[in-house]
């Protein structure tokens, strides 16, 4: 009798345990796939995460992520976390073009598939697709934006952060349009200087400091973005000069496009961060399911190999189309930007 009670107990024991094998095992093929991001603190970032994890919950895939608020060791540790935890891809938008490479080179050893998003990763083999804009693009088109507007005088230039790579191709592209007109004469360039960590509090500076040293003669500014244009338009407010001094931006942040209906900030870019994250989650499962990725029908050099990668189309914003590509999109709503 209490031979068969010890036996059933060891059976019922093991029933359980193989059910909760059973369990983990199908919790398993659940793909798991992680994220790091630099920063929320422009609009931009808040809104590729909200995307990403819609679509992530819709391909019934999941998403684990993480923000590095600017810090690129607090990112390497987070996206370390994420690779000893097993995700089966990874998706970085690197805070440090280049010291993200070991996070990356880490993922591979692991046989983890590895995404560069929106920034790319420098110096590195292991990237499997870079998903972006086109950022020379980006930098054209405010450079053709501003000379078109301002053929000549005087411009304060900044760039992005120097850690993020795109901050050299949108300055890439600008110079493009800028460069010619300074070598004939045109343009003089009073400032060219990068904004660290892309803070408007240190555009804020810049121009300050620019305006100061040349009496408030400005005629056109370079902003690489919304946050770094807000910056410059609060430095311009101060001296009267808002809504005076045409100025570029990037990103189609709501701030920015009420300064544009207002006619503080002159252009905006947009780029459609619903599109690449969905491209992104979607790249990320077609990776671990070992699918080829038909869309990255491009390669973009990292100084170490040239990257497959997948490019989406960056469109000017002024005041002109902004219903049309803002709000018409419902990339923006109309009352928010229209204000009373
Ligand atoms: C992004 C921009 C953004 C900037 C600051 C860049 O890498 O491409 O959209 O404004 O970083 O976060």
């Amino acid at each position: 009798r209490k031979k068969f009670k010890m036996m059933s107990l060891i059976i019922g024991l093991m029933m359980l345990t193989s059910l909760f094998a059973g369990c983990s095992s199908k919790k398993d093929d659940k793909i798991v796939i992680g994220l790091s991001l630099p920063t929320q603190q422009e609009e931009r970032w808040v809104r590729d995460k909200e995307k990403m994890e819609a679509v992530a919950k819709e391909l019934g895939v999941e998403l684990k992520v993480q923000v590095a608020n600017n810090d690129l060791s607090q990112q390497d540790s987070q996206a370390k976390n994420l690779i000893a935890q097993g995700v089966d891809a990874l998706i970085v938008a690197p805070q440090d073009a280049s010291a993200a490479a070991s996070i990356v080179d880490e993922a591979a050893k692991e046989g983890i598939k590895v995404i560069s998003y929106d920034r790319l990763i420098m110096n590195t083999e292991n990237i499997d697709v870079y998903i972006s804009f086109d950022n020379v693009k980006v930098g054209e088109l405010q450079g053709k934006y501003i000379t078109d507007l301002v053929p000549e005088g005087n411009y304060f230039l900044m760039a992005g952060a120097p850690t993020d790579n795109n901050a050299t191709l949108f300055k890439e592209g600008a110079m493009k349009y800028i460069q010619p007109l300074v070598d004939s004469g045109k343009i003089k360039v009073l400032v060219d200087q990068p904004v660290d960590d892309w803070k408007p509090e240190n555009a804020l500076k810049i121009v300050e400091n620019a305006l100061t040293a040349n009496n408030n003669k400005v005629d056109a500014i370079l902003a690489p973005n919304d946050g770094t244009a807000g910056g410059a338009v609060q430095a311009l407010a101060a001296q009267g000069l808002d809504g005076k001094v045409p100025i570029t931006g990037q990103d189609a942040e709501l701030a920015g496009a009420i300064r544009i209906v207002e006619g503080t900030q002159t252009m905006t870019i947009f780029k459609d961060t619903r599109l690449l994250g969905e491209e992104a989650i979607k790249a990320a499962v077609a990776l671990v399911k070992g699918e080829k990725l038909e869309d990255a029908n491009q390669t973009v050099n990292n100084n170490s190999v040239d990257v497959p990668s997948i490019l989406l189309t960056p469109f000017a914003v002024d005041k002109d189309n902004i219903d049309e590509l803002l709000i018409d999109s419902g990339y923006l709503k109309k009352e928010d930007v229209y204000r009373e």
